[in-house]
């Protein structure tokens, strides 16, 4: 996973206040919550708007996949009938 800062410096390069439109000051973004890969970050602005955001990690652990992992997703590929709800019943 990225640190925190790295987070919350994306957070302040890519969002402003969507009342106002000034960007954030780093001081100014709050991680207030984490689940699963799901980050709550609550912003305020300048002007006093507070913003929730919510943003997904990426992973960025790689994970070292065998072929076999390979050829048996190709085989569920190959099966698979598009019902995405049957799969997850499953
Ligand atoms: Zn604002």
């Amino acid at each position: 996973m990225p640190n925190l800062m790295e987070i919350i410096r994306q957070i302040q390069r890519d969002l402003s206040c969507p009342i106002c439109g000034q960007s954030y000051e780093i001081g100014k973004i709050r991680l207030r919550g984490l689940f699963d890969r799901t980050l709550i970050i609550q912003t305020i602005c300048a002007s006093g708007h507070l913003t929730l955001f919510m943003t997904t990690v990426k992973v960025q652990k790689k994970i070292p996949i065998s072929t076999n992992d390979i050829i048996d997703l190709h085989k569920a590929l190959e099966n698979f009938n598009g019902d995405f709800q049957k799969v997850w019943k499953n």
